[in-house]
């Protein structure tokens, strides 16, 4: 599984400029356009210290001899939920996936990690540099109705986007994922995640996922096990699928022509989540796939690439959407 994901990875490198997905290019603001290279990325956490580029993911270990332990980070003010590590070719720990935003500030910030067992707490501190990625900069010119929305487009928007968030607030509190994450389309990828959108000669939202290119009704499977959080048909990402994998960790699929789940269903890696399509605002067939963690927004290519191979099931081998949706402690 894991060849056959490195193989597609290198295939799919091919961009293609025709294809214009302006699935989330509302609210124009100015940002500063980076044009540097950022270093090599060592990631080894060496000495506390992590690095990596915006978009990507950071695994950090907390060995520990303690397995009853609430391990809980807090990175960029957004929590950062440790789970046991699963591997079985490593030491006995934590472990806790950070995502860097495409937009987070570059330079040395804070991890700040509780552990709490019983009635001892311990802090622990790690650095984590976050790396420029150069994004690309794309210059569209669209006829304005296609750009910007009239008052009643808007509040619809809005209204969309409340659904989703409150939809996503309350994270699954254990992780479903296995090991061996999918790419959800046979496709061509397009290396458009993070680009800048320069529309009609304004700066629009960056780029918050991957599109990747492929005939309408091509099937779109889930990246990897979870629970169907919510299905939707919106103004910009048009019929779509949030996946929710447990702890923060989401992946989203838009513009599909068809819808094969329903809201609560579990879902397996490799299931059919639809089908490619057009839907919404999308000039073409694609996919446009995306990752949250924790909300920050990362490259959801990023999670075929996760050190995760031989590891423990999930917690909770087939977890039922009633057990999943009960708010609690997380499972030890
Ligand atoms: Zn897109």
């Amino acid at each position: 599984m894991n060849h056959m994901a490195i193989r597609r990875y290198r295939r799919s490198t091919i961009r293609v400029e025709w294809l214009v997905c302006v699935a989330v290019l509302l609210a124009a603001y100015a940002f500063p356009i980076d044009l540097s290279f950022g270093a090599p990325a060592d990631r080894n956490g060496a000495n506390g210290q992590y690095s990596g580029k915006q978009g990507e993911i950071i695994v950090v270990t907390v060995p520990s001899e303690e397995l009853s332990a609430q391990v809980q980070g807090t990175f960029l003010g957004r929590p950062v939920n440790f789970f046991p590590d699963p591997r079985t070719d490593e030491p006995k720990g934590y472990v806790g996936l950070v995502g860097i935003d495409l937009q987070d500030a570059p330079g040395t910030h804070e991890l700040a990690v509780r552990v709490t067992s019983g009635n001892d707490s311990r802090s622990l501190s790690y650095q984590v540099k976050v790396l420029k990625e150069k994004f690309r900069v794309e210059h569209l010119t669209l006829p304005k109705n296609k750009v910007d929305l009239d008052p009643k487009g808007l509040a619809r928007w809005k209204a969309e986007q409340a659904q989703v968030k409150q939809a996503l607030a309350a994270d699954s509190p254990m992780r479903l994922w296995q090991a061996g994450f999918v790419e959800p389309v046979n496709g061509t990828r397009t290396g458009k995640f993070g680009s800048v959108r320069i529309m009609n000669g304004k700066a629009r939202n960056p780029h918050n996922g991957e599109d990747i290119g492929a005939p309408n009704g091509t099937d779109v499977v889930a990246t990897n096990d979870g629970v169907v959080r919510l299905t939707v048909d919106h103004i910009f990402s048009g019929k779509g699928v949030f996946l929710d994998h447990g702890l923060g960790f989401y992946s989203m699929y838009f513009h599909l022509s068809d819808v094969s789940v329903e809201e609560g269903e579990v879902v397996r890696a490799g299931q059919i989540v639809g089908k490619v399509g057009a839907t919404g605002r999308a000039t073409g067939p694609h996919l446009h796939w995306g990752v949250k963690l924790n909300g920050a927004r990362v490259n959801p290519y990023a999670v075929l690439d996760l050190p995760f191979k031989d590891m423990a099931q999930a917690a909770i081998a087939s977890p039922s959407a009633e057990s999943i949706s009960a708010a609690g402690e997380p499972s030890p």
